[in-house]
């Protein structure tokens, strides 16, 4: 999964402290290549992929204090915007009765869904609900049409075969209306491949009948191909939503994303199973987590968001760019955040490749050392805090005294702070241009 990848990418990163231009290259290749693999159409990935690129090495990733996170936040934040912002319902605000006119391939799921959303309408949102078939070329598919509506108990309008599908919906829809019916929904019929005939009667019937919702239904594990199918049904309608069908089949997720992007209209609903229950809300967030495989990772991208002191970390920035010093007061706000987050210990091991992480630095990680480190320079004086450099070998045993702690114990630390402080110094001194000059160079 992506996630399984960025982690092993984000590992990589953790410890450098910030991002490359090297680092992203590496990072958004990963992206590129799971995306890819969750079977989304290559423009979309492309497009998907320059987003992230652009963001990531924005100020928001590079100069972020924790840069894996922040990428993973960044790659959840564009594939949420791609899926939409938020669940949308069919829009039932016309005079009575609604029009929903289902569109798309042969076998792609439109009956069986004409009979799913006959029953939510009807048991979630309390409408009166009937259904006709257009679908002149096949007897069967009106008998099955009929069948269905009978088990989800909703009007059923017998189809004139002999007549065109515009002048059956037309004559479903008077019997609608004297029926008090709310919505009707139209079953059309579809082609095993896109063809001309099938556009040209799919756009008159449109014409002839204006729903109010024009759905179009496509099969979730068509992959690739879902999204050639989505290009054309949106060309030829002005479509006001999808319906992607047999997601329970389908482990990748992938034709969300692809015909989202394609079509530009929302995923209403999704199929889950070939029985009359088996539809769903759409829920883009949680489509783009199936994505992603990241539930754990999207939790911790939250906490992390909760408890990173902002404040503190935008002064510390602006310390930084100012070229002032990092000291060990700054060094301890940072443990302070860490040890904040210390709850993602929990989290942490629900990651992938965390078991090949030695324990000394995931110790560091999910915060077991923090407390310690604390507790060393809170051992210091204000003075030594300020100016690290007063601290020699008398200084350092005295500090660990005070810590309860060896002097070898100070020394890691000291080390550590010389190790950022460096780091920082160079991002202070050559500012953001400065610091990928020098790495490019
Ligand atoms: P149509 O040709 O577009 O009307 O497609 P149908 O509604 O006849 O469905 C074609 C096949 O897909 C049938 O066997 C359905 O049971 C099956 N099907 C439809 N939706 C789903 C779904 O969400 N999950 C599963 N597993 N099967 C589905
Ligand atoms: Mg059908």
């Amino acid at each position: 999964s992506l996630t399984q990848r960025l982690s092993g990418t984000i590992d990589r990163l953790r410890g450098r402290g910030r991002l490359t231009e090297e680092n992203i290259r590496e990072a958004t290749r990963e992206v590129r290549i799971a995306l890819l693999e969750a079977d989304v159409a290559l423009p979309v990935v492309q497009a998907l992929v320059e987003r992230i690129k652009v963001r990531a090495v924005g100020q928001e990733v590079l100069k972020s204090l924790t840069p894996g996170q922040a990428l993973i936040k960044v790659v959840r934040d564009e594939l949420a915007a791609v899926m939409g912002s938020q669940a949308s319902e069919l829009n039932l605000n016309v005079p009575a009765p609604a029009v929903v006119l289902m569109a798309g391939l042969q076998g792609a799921g439109k009956t069986t869904t004409v009979a799913k959303l006959a029953r939510h309408l009807k048991e979630k949102r309390k409408k009166k609900v009937m259904v006709v078939s257009a679908d002149v070329y096949r007897p069967a598919a009106i008998e099955q049409l009929q069948t269905l509506a009978q088990q989800v108990d909703v009007l059923f309008f017998p189809s004139d075969a002999s007549q065109k599908p515009e002048a059956i919906v037309k004559a479903a829809i008077d019997d609608a209306r004297k029926s008090y019916v709310d919505v009707l929904i139209v079953d059309t019929a579809g082609r095993t491949s896109i063809d001309e005939a099938m556009m040209a009667e799919i756009k008159a019937l449109h014409a002839a009948v204006n729903p109010v919702e024009t759905l179009f239904v496509v099969d979730s594990m068509t992959g690739q191909d879902a999204a050639a199918t989505a290009k054309h049904f949106g060309a030829a309608l002005p479509l006001t939503g999808v319906v992607l069908t047999k997601t329970d089949g389908d482990a990748r997720g992938g034709a969300a994303l692809s015909v989202r992007t394609i079509t530009g209209k929302p995923i209403k609903f999704v199929g889950t199973g070939e029985k009359t229950d088996g539809l769903d809300v759409f829920h883009p967030a949680r489509a783009a987590g199936r994505i992603l495989d990241m539930g754990d990772v999207l939790g911790l991208v939250e906490q992390v968001e909760q408890q990173v002191d902002k404040d503190k970390a935008a002064k510390l920035a602006e310390k930084v760019a100012k070229g002032k010093r990092f000291d060990l007061n700054d060094l301890r706000d940072q443990l302070e955040q860490m040890q904040n987050m210390g709850g993602l210990s929990g989290l942490m091991d629900k990651l992938p490749g965390m078991g090949q992480i030695p324990d000394h630095v995931k110790n560091q990680v999910t915060g077991k050392e923090i407390p310690r480190q604390i507790a060393i320079i809170n051992s210091m004086t204000k003075k030594e805090r300020r100016n690290p450099t007063l601290i020699n070998g008398s200084r350092r045993a005295r500090i660990a005294r005070g810590a309860g702690l060896t002097p070898a114990d100070v020394n890691k630390l000291m080390k550590q702070y010389q190790q950022m402080e460096k780091m920082m110094g160079k991002l202070g001194r050559g500012g953001m241009k400065g610091m990928m000059r020098g790495l490019s160079g």
